[in-house]
């Protein structure tokens, strides 16, 4: 089906919401990797989002551009020819974007999906995320503020975070960060409700911090607080009513156990953000594949090599299957199997 539109959008966030699943967003890099999403998403019977973060458009405009905003634009438009294909709803979502990208990534995004609307056609991206934790939260807010104005317009959510996500991820750097900056405060939440909620038909998502943090870490290496969410959405709702209830986006998660997953989609978690592992499960096979083969992929001791095994489509596809089957134990963990809200 097409790319959702706005309205389709919220039906799926709230559907989510009220049923208590959340949608994988995957990363995407590349027309391979955007197909294991797809096909996950069709064989999961699941609704899903697809991301592009800065550092995947830059890789995938080529060498050459190093265009993040550019190499967005070329997956999105990917992913909108192809979701027809399939027979589930696929959002598209930029992931973060620190203050210092906001011109060079999510403006010239927001400048092509205002081309489209005013066009009749929908926007290229349905939600884009901002992420001005390194700034004061007032900063932060000022700047959301303005962005959700300029995203309502076009019908696009916007994500927003308040805390830091520990760890490294797409060279930006959190680790060593203070622990309580790892830990959004019901005060905070408080705070970003208010400021966003001043926005009138604005749509958000809140990515709240509870400890968790980019990359993979081994167990017991991560102390997860996912009552902190409940702490943030027990204040607003205490101040402002059940509906005031954030919808909360899980980022950092790989590593983290099932329980703790679940326990996140109780408080309101209806995204959760997946790279990490599906990375590790693109790479998985590609290592056993030259491993096995090193003497087809290689020219040894003067021989030839062999061309089946050194055509990158052979070890490819085995990324692009095993990358699916991460997705759809994605699908799994999130109790979205069988959820997608169809035409
Ligand atoms: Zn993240």
């Amino acid at each position: 089906m097409p790319v959702v539109d706005y309205n389709k959008y919220c039906d799926m966030l709230d559907n989510a919401k009220k049923n208590k699943f959340a949608y994988p967003a995957i990363n995407i890099t590349s027309e391979i990797t955007a197909n294991a999403c797809l096909q996950a998403f069709a064989e999961s019977k699941s609704d899903g989002i697809i991301q592009v973060s800065t550092g995947g458009g830059q890789f995938a405009s080529g060498l050459g551009l190093k265009d993040a905003a550019f190499g967005a634009i070329a997956l999105a438009n990917y992913v909108h020819l192809a979701a027809e294909r399939y027979d589930i709803n696929v959002a598209l979502h930029t992931d973060h974007c620190h203050p210092a990208k906001v011109e060079s990534f999510l403006k010239p995004l927001i400048a092509e999906s205002k081309k489209r609307v005013e066009a009749g056609q929908k926007p290229l991206f349905n939600s884009h995320m901002f992420d001005g934790s390194e700034l004061s939260i007032e900063e932060n807010m000022n700047t959301s503020v303005e962005l959700l104005k300029e995203c309502k317009e076009l019908g696009i959510i916007l994500e927003v975070e308040a805390g830091v996500v520990g760890g490294e991820e797409d060279g930006v750097d959190n680790e060593g960060m203070p622990a309580e900056k790892l830990y959004t405060t019901p005060e905070d939440m408080l705070y970003v409700y208010e400021r966003l909620n001043s926005v009138e038909g604005g749509r958000y998502m809140f990515a709240a911090t509870f400890g968790n943090v980019h990359g993979v870490y081994k167990p017991g290496n991560v102390v997860l607080k996912p009552t902190i969410l409940k702490e943030g959405q027990d204040a607003v709702t205490g101040k402002y009513g059940a509906d005031a209830s954030f919808d909360l986006v899980f980022h950092g998660g790989s590593g983290s156990s099932l329980e703790e997953i679940r326990e996140t989609l109780e408080y309101g978690v209806i995204k959760m953000n997946v790279d990490t592992d599906t990375q590790y499960a693109f790479s998985r096979p590609i290592v056993e594949h030259m491993f096995k083969n090193y003497d087809g992929v290689l020219k040894v001791d003067g021989e030839v090599g062999n061309k089946k095994m050194y055509d990158p489509r052979g070890y490819l596809k085995k990324a692009e299957e095993n990358m699916k089957l991460r997705v759809i134990q994605s699908v799994k963990d999130l109790r979205g199997e069988g959820t997608t809200l169809g035409k």
